[in-house]
């Protein structure tokens, strides 16, 4: 007799069960951890409550790795960590070890081989970015690179616990922006509405999935030299680039269309103050490889204004909201333009609204 038909099975993709993969300490006391300290910037302190203690060393890495450096990086948690690591979401390296005896070691090992300690509590946290030249279909710029260089000048301020608060930074390597919100944002910001080449849309392009990719329904199918092709109603595009990754040949990129935005205050906790969105401060620098040095000046600007004037505890917005936007603008000596001015009154009538499309 034939089995049964069972329902097919879902095939289940998220993340690993971390148990076989933790620490035999943390794996004995899960769930029953009493509290933790910070004895130095970059190492954390977790007490049981049967008194089992574990320190867990962040280091700084530079996430998107190359085959050696993750070796190196085993080759420590093996020799000076009991084997055990994890990675945070801002790419840092977690070591976990049992005995205190074995923190300054791993502290010597991890800063020879060029891994900062660092990143806890009051620090400039290593930086989330998104994927960059390396991974995604239609960054604007590179999201490690431009990571690397603000890193490399903020060095000081991830190994100790100086800000007045923590200070969360996020880059985004497109306009659509799964970089998310931070203390200081760094966004791709397109310039001008995508230059459309004719002749490879029909050969590359699904019109349809373009057209409903389009946020404001800005384009239309059209027929160009007899071939079809596409049109794109410029007053209506908000230059957000989602048409380019379905269809390369609706091209937005380019050194006079491809710019860089500062944002400021954005915050995901609920901690204090409300969750905000951050707000846009600088636009228009270009798109500089391999260093962006114009970005890292007005980072570094922003950041150094908020050291120096927030009061303890203040998050960058918080602090931004307290002194008033002028003051800000005043302290950071960035123009105030009419680009900061939100008045765009069009979203009703131009929002994509319908789950249907009309092609
Ligand atoms: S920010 Fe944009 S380009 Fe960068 S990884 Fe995310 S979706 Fe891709
Ligand atoms: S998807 Fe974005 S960039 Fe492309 S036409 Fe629409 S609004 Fe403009």
């Amino acid at each position: 007799m034939n089995a049964p038909a069972q329902p097919r099975r879902p095939i289940e993709s998220g993340v690993p069960d971390p148990f076989p993969f933790m620490h035999p300490v943390m794996k004995k006391n899960y769930g029953n951890w009493d509290w933790h300290d910070r004895p130095r910037p970059g190492v954390l302190r977790h007490v049981a409550r049967n008194g089992d203690m574990i320190w867990t060393v962040k280091a700084g890495t530079q996430r998107q790795m190359d085959v050696f450096s993750v070796r190196k990086l085993c080759e420590i948690a093996d020799t000076f960590a009991e084997g055990y690591v994890r990675f945070t979401t801002r790419s840092n390296i977690e070591f976990m070890v049992s005995s205190q005896d074995k923190v300054e070691p791993l502290i010597e090992a991890l800063t020879a081989a060029g891994f900062p300690v660092g990143g806890t509590g009051n620090s400039v946290s290593m930086i989330s970015h998104t994927q960059g030249w390396l991974h995604c279909d239609i960054p604007g710029t590179d999201a490690s690179g431009v990571v690397k260089s603000l890193m490399d000048m903020m060095y000081d301020e991830f190994i100790k616990e100086e800000m007045p608060n923590r200070v969360k930074i996020t880059t985004s390597c497109c306009q659509i922006n799964c970089g998310g919100q931070g203390d200081i944002s760094i966004n791709v910001q397109y310039t001008k509405p995508p230059k459309i080449n004719h002749d490879l849309v029909s050969k590359i392009c699904e019109r349809p999935a373009v057209v409903a990719r389009c946020p404001v329904a800005a384009i239309r199918p059209a027929m160009v030299n007899g071939k079809p092709s596409l049109e794109v109603d410029e007053q209506k595009c908000v230059c957000c680039g989602a048409c380019y990754p379905p269809c390369p040949p609706m091209q937005i990129n380019g050194a006079d269309s491809t710019k860089i935005a500062v944002w400021v205050g954005g915050k995901h906790s609920n901690a204090r103050s409300k969750p905000s969105f951050h707000k846009l401060v600088v636009a228009n620098l270009p798109n500089n490889a391999p260093r962006w040095p114009e970005v890292a000046e007005v980072v570094r600007k922003i950041l150094y204004a908020y050291k120096d004037n927030a009061k303890d505890w203040e998050r960058m917005g918080e602090w931004i909201e307290r002194i008033g936007w002028p003051r800000f603008f005043e302290l950071t000596g960035f123009a105030f333009t009419k680009h900061h001015l939100d008045t765009w009154t069009g979203s009703r009538k131009t929002m994509n609204m319908s789950a249907h499309v009309h092609f």
